[in-house]
């Protein structure tokens, strides 16, 4: 071969390699040697043709997460918002009805709410916590009930068992973002929902170095939400999908650590005079109750001395990284909701919410202590 074809051609695969870790199949197309080889595919004996139908690391990532959920099957896609559009698709088509939870994640309510008309899908947002309102915003054409495990900011922990029970009176299907509490604690499929999807940017993949969303359910219902996945091109690449498959190997041990932490975090700023409420949930499983803690200060407090004193604790509008965090719902999740919606949710200026990491507890909690200890009390305020 000349030069010009030898820089293309010049290294021949070997096929034995014994890799302990998962390669990652950074590529767009698989090759075949022959036409039986190319027929093989469709035939389902080779499993690959084409990285947007499939590839080997995308599907490590859907078929752990979906072991890990209790589920047949599992789909990746190419972030918690392509997970929930492509789950919602293999479910309702045009002329159906769904209804989702008041409280969900802000980029969620924003998908469902001004994207979903495009497909001719309609959405009622109601207050989950009072079941009556669910059952009066059925209607005919409705399909779809979705909630999430444990809401943001204020981590409102939803009854999955008993969605269930309702969905399957009035033959829906229930869906539910698992992202907050992950596997770990919950697992939403086991407890009747039919698809459960993540933001595995949170704690699947647990390094805050990817995005990318699964969603798992029942093999025929992730077999349409598969195709969704191809022909909407919300497939996630296979270098991500090999970063979420490497993270969430260490899921259990971040999450048992991530979880003690908030414990201790939030007995010790419940005890603070400077703390006017910590939601910390109780009651999300027996192995604990996930790893955010949001907490309101009291009123009066210089919010930015608080948070420069955070010192290495970073503002971080995300969660579920291996270091601790804070965000400021008020200036980020929750900015562009109006006033009086903010306000009825409980979101003011001195709502943080607070991503526990896996540092060691007493340092976390020392933080915190040292930089509430540095906030004075605005001038005019009546306390202290
Ligand atoms: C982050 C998040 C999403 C969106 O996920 P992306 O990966 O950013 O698309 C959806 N639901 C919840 C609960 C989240 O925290």
């Amino acid at each position: 071969m000349k030069f010009g074809s030898k820089v293309v051609h010049g290294y021949k695969q070997t096929r034995n390699i014994q890799s302990k870790a998962t390669p990652i199949y950074q590529t767009s197309v698989f090759s075949f040697s022959s036409l039986e080889e190319l027929e093989s595919y469709y035939t389902g004996e080779s499993p690959y043709l084409y990285s947007r139908v499939g590839n080997p690391n995308t599907d490590e990532l859907g078929q752990t997460v979906a072991g890990l959920e209790g589920a047949p099957s599992g789909v990746a896609a190419s972030s918690g918002l392509g997970a929930i559009l492509a789950g919602i698709l293999g479910i309702a088509q045009a002329g159906d009805h769904l209804i989702a939870a008041k409280d969900l994640y802000g980029g969620t309510y924003h998908l469902l709410a001004t994207e979903l008309s495009a497909f001719g899908i309609s959405v009622s947002f109601v207050d989950f916590a009072n079941k009556q309102e669910i059952v009066k915003a059925i209607r005919k054409e409705t399909k779809l009930l979705f909630s999430e495990t444990v809401t943001n900011p204020f981590l409102r922990i939803e009854n999955i068992a008993h969605l269930s029970t309702l969905a399957k009176q009035h033959e829906l299907s229930l869906m539910i973002d698992n992202t907050f509490s992950t596997p770990y604690f919950v697992q939403p499929y086991k407890l009747g929902a039919d698809v459960v999807v993540h933001s595995a940017t949170k704690y699947i993949g647990g390094h805050s170095d990817v995005t990318a969303g699964v969603i798992i359910g029942g093999e025929q219902l992730m077999g349409k939400v598969r195709e969704k996945v191809v022909n909407l091109g919300l497939n996630l690449s296979p270098f991500e999908a090999w970063l979420a498959s490497r993270g969430v190997k260490t899921l259990a041990l971040r999450m048992n650590q991530q979880a003690r932490n908030a414990e201790r975090l939030a007995q010790s700023l419940r005890q603070h005079n400077k703390i006017k409420k910590v939601y910390y949930p109780d009651g999300l499983s027996h192995k604990g109750n996930g790893a955010i803690v949001t907490i309101e200060l009291v009123e009066g407090v210089d919010m930015s001395v608080f948070f420069t004193s955070l010192s290495w604790i970073k503002i971080v509008p995300s969660l579920a990284g291996v270091e601790t965090t804070v965000s400021y719902p008020l200036g980020t999740s929750h900015r562009a909701l109006p006033k009086e919606a903010q306000e009825e949710l409980g979101i003011n200026e001195r709502v943080v919410r607070i991503s526990v990491g896996i540092e060691e507890e007493e340092d976390i909690v020392k933080q915190f202590q040292d930089a509430l200890s540095h906030i004075k009390m605005q001038k005019g305020s009546s306390k202290q």
